[in-house]
């Protein structure tokens, strides 16, 4: 998961994100792409200038492969 924040809401976002997956979110700079991918704060709209991430925890990968 990836979430984008404005300066002022990050605090808001972190305390989300922590809140829904019991997991701090990765923080990091949010860089504009060359992508046309447009992005914005997830609380109010903005352009963001953080970006926060969580490792997916969905499935347990079990690569544990049995050979036929
Ligand atoms: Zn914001």
């Amino acid at each position: 998961m990836v979430w984008f924040s404005c300066e002022e809401h990050i605090d808001y976002i972190i305390e989300d994100v922590i809140d829904q997956y019991q997991v701090a979110p990765l923080l990091e700079p949010f860089i504009p792409s060359s992508d046309e991918k447009t992005v914005h704060c997830h609380w109010c709209k903005r352009t963001p200038v953080y970006q926060l991430m969580t490792q997916q925890e969905e499935k347990h990968a079990h690569t544990n492969h049995c050979d036929r």
